[in-house]
């Protein structure tokens, strides 16, 4: 019988009625679905060795036997670490998990069995270990010596070797020897062999293995090339990454040119005020905020709207960025909007813009819900009559009664505090307005461009000059008095400081209980200092006045739980302290540490650790001493969580890869993404013959929701 690419695994040899019923309920109903089911990883027998002789960075298969399996709870959360010890008579290897490759991994493995341990030796304080090696059992039989050999995920109980063996098959009765076509198959739209859908000039661009040949290789491994195997970089996996990422990037290309496609006004005059502003202020942009104002002037002088996101690390300057680009705005005769999430940072943006601006007969307004309405009145009718040039505010910019004259650049602070909804809201209130969105959340580059791929991205990945660096020690519970007794000097010598205590998320109650029972501890232990308080539980007005009273200088130390995370400047503050730290994640530890290090005051940020911590969070710590880069962090961040809980897993809207990753294929995606867009460059409709099967494959597929 002929084979073809979608000719069901029923009718293999050696596939019976059961069998193919418990493939396809496993999604491989297929040949062409077993020849996508891809090896989960590679096995290099000639570079066995034993585990006294192991060296940090090299990759190795070895076989062990189990000793123990164990797990951790990490901080608080519901995850866990999992530690497998495995022995091989020479010394023992730890190897560490910070999730479970798939349901049931861990569940497999007893003491003393043998096992079959390949990954790459990484080293740990001193002592060597693997992080997420591959376990699986040793099996006598197969082990036949010299080879590199494709290890499969178990489907259903299904043994290696028969899949192996099915996609053998597939391979000689597919690849190998393909049927002739037939009239009728080709009536019926069959094609000879494994189908590919990119265009000649494509796989000749972007020098791809052609599409069979890579499942070949990719079930079927060169040897002499183990290495690159177990790294994932044959050409085979690059074509088959670069196609998993393909998909994704052409929903992404598809989507922006449908921005582009959308008419704004363009902002083309000169802005001679943007130069006299950067000429008097006391300090020089740094290169970074540069770099992002021409990425930013070159966009608002295009007929289509500006659709940017700068990422900038906390405090790298960006809300200077965001007013020298409304004064371009206002400067060209149109209105700009600037969205902050809080009453405070609104307010803090609002000085800012009046102290530059308003000498330059630029008339800026803030709006704020806790104004009185006679106020708030003046404020409507001043933007519909196009009085007000600059309107900065909270979410009360985005009511249904605010109307602007003529708006034409929208911007909005700390993006990811709002909503998707308030964020257009606030892109509705011009036709098509520009649109800037600015975080301080920095995501890596890698993720920046999927997650955000309709978006142009600046990074503002550069400090001001001048800034100390803040000095980060973690600290146990032996050492608090010594602490506070820090803290109570830096309070003494006229500094102000943070205390921040971690939100439980189980229960808000205890969260607070925490925060006031040690706020009425601290009364007492220091009771010459001034003291607020700051939670979720208050009404935003409230925390709104706590607030104020840090900034002006009217408390010494503010006790907050983590709603103190956002955008807030207050140079005079230089410590902070972090109770609990291993309960936060790394992102918000670097967010609250940000608080601090923003004047000419030396700075100080503790780490409290409980001694419950896990390794993980030890390691955090550790990572949060050793450096004050956002990228770096979130790097490291994404190393350990995993793309999926590093965006949160609703938020993230990736669909699942089966082969690429994120972090390892960085430049596989780079590549993917430059095709995917040249793509919808040469052919916007893909109109095409040579694209027709492309143009197939994404109607097939709406699975792509990212943003
Ligand atoms: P973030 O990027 O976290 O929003 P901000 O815009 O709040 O940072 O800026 C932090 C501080 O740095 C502000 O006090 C601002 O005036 C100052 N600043 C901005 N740009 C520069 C620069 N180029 N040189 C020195 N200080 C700067
Ligand atoms: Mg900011």
């Amino acid at each position: 019988m002929s084979l073809f690419y979608n000719t069901s695994v029923q009718y293999l040899k050696g596939v019976g009625p059961k069998l193919g019923q418990m493939l396809e309920r496993r999604g491989v109903a297929t040949a062409g679905d077993l020849l996508e089911h891809y090896p989960r990883s590679y096995e290099d027998r000639r570079s066995a060795r034993n585990i006294a002789g192991l060296r940090a960075d090299e990759l190795v298969s070895l076989v062990a036997t189990i000793m123990r399996v164990s797990s951790v709870p990490m901080g608080k959360s519901y995850r866990k670490i999992y530690e497998v010890v495995v022995s091989d008579g020479s010394g023992k290897l730890a190897c560490k998990y910070f999730r479970v490759p798939y349901k049931g991994y861990f569940e497999r493995f007893q003491p003393n069995m043998k096992v079959r341990v390949s990954g790459r030796v990484t080293e740990y304080r001193g002592k060597v270990q693997m992080q997420h090696p591959d376990i699986h059992f040793y099996d006598e039989a197969e082990e036949d010596g010299d080879k590199i050999l494709p290890i499969y995920s178990e489907i259903d109980g299904i043994k290696d070797g028969k899949i192996r063996s099915l996609i053998g098959q597939v391979i000689d009765k597919l690849i190998d020897n393909p049927a002739p076509l037939s009239d009728v198959d080709i009536k019926i739209g069959k094609s000879k062999g494994v189908p590919d859908a990119f265009p000649q000039w494509l796989i000749k661009k972007y020098d791809l293995m052609n599409r069979g040949e890579a499942l070949r290789s990719l079930h079927l491994p060169e040897q002499g090339e183990s290495l690159q195997y177990i790294d994932y970089k044959t050409k085979a996996h690059e074509r088959i990454i670069f196609e998993e990422f393909f998909w994704l990037e052409l929903h992404l290309a598809r989507k922006k040119k449908g921005i582009q496609r959308e008419k704004a006004i363009s902002l083309n005059k000169p802005s001679p005020l943007v130069n006299k502003i950067k000429s008097e202020l006391p300090f020089i942009l740094t290169g970074a905020q540069e770099r992002t104002l021409t990425d930013i002037f070159t966009d608002l002088k295009k007929s289509h709207p500006m659709h940017r996101l700068v990422q900038g690390d906390v405090g790298s300057g960006k809300t200077l960025v965001g007013l020298l680009a409304c004064v371009h705005a206002i400067e060209n005769g149109y209105q700009s909007a600037f969205m902050a999430p809080t009453e405070i940072l609104a307010e803090q943006h609002y000085k800012t813009a009046c102290k530059l601006l308003n000498p330059l007969g630029i008339k800026v307004s803030l709006l704020i819900g806790s104004l009185k309405e006679k106020h708030k009145k003046e404020i409507y009718e001043n933007l519909t009559s196009g009085e007000t040039h600059l309107c900065i505010g909270t979410h009360a910019l985005i009511q249904d009664r605010v109307e602007f004259k003529n708006l034409s650049l929208a911007i909005v602070d700390e993006q990811h505090r709002f909503g998707v909804d308030q964020r257009s809201k606030l892109k509705r209130k011009a036709i098509s307005p520009h649109f800037l969105v600015m975080t301080a959340t920095p995501i890596p580059r890698s993720l920046a461009m999927t997650v955000y791929g309709d978006l142009d991205v600046s990074i503002m990945d550069e400090k001001p000059a001048g800034r100390t660096p803040i000095v980060t020690r973690k600290a146990f519970e032996s050492k608090r008095d010594k602490v506070m007794g820090f803290l109570a000097d830096q309070i003494n010598k006229g500094r102000q400081g943070y205390i921040v205590y971690p939100l439980v998320e189980e229960s808000e109650k205890i969260e607070l209980k925490n925060a006031m029972d040690e706020f009425e501890k601290l009364k007492k232990m220091f009771p010459k200092f001034k003291f607020g308080l700051l939670h979720g539980r208050m009404k935003s007005d409230e925390k709104d006045a706590v607030m104020r009273e840090f900034r002006d200088g009217k408390t010494d130390i503010l006790v907050a739980t983590t709603v103190i995370e956002v955008g807030v400047d207050v140079p005079n503050a230089n410590i902070m302290i972090i109770e609990h730290s291993e309960r936060f994640g790394l992102s918000q530890l670097h967010q609250l540490r940000g608080r601090v290090g923003r004047g000419e005051h030396k700075s100080y940020c503790v780490l409290m650790l409980g001694y419950a911590m896990s390794d993980v969070s030890k390691l955090r710590a550790e990572i949060m001493e050793s450096t004050e880069d956002g990228f770096k962090i979130s790097e490291k961040d994404l190393e350990i969580r995993g793309p999926g809980e590093f965006l949160g897993r609703k938020q993230s809207g990736l669909p699942g890869f089966k082969i690429a990753n994120l972090i390892r294929d960085q430049k596989v995606l780079q590549a993917s993404k430059e095709a995917a867009f040249e793509l919808i460059d040469r052919d916007p409709e893909l109109k095409s013959d040579e694209h027709a099967e492309i143009l197939n494959i994404l109607q097939r597929n709406t699975e792509f929701t990212v943003g």
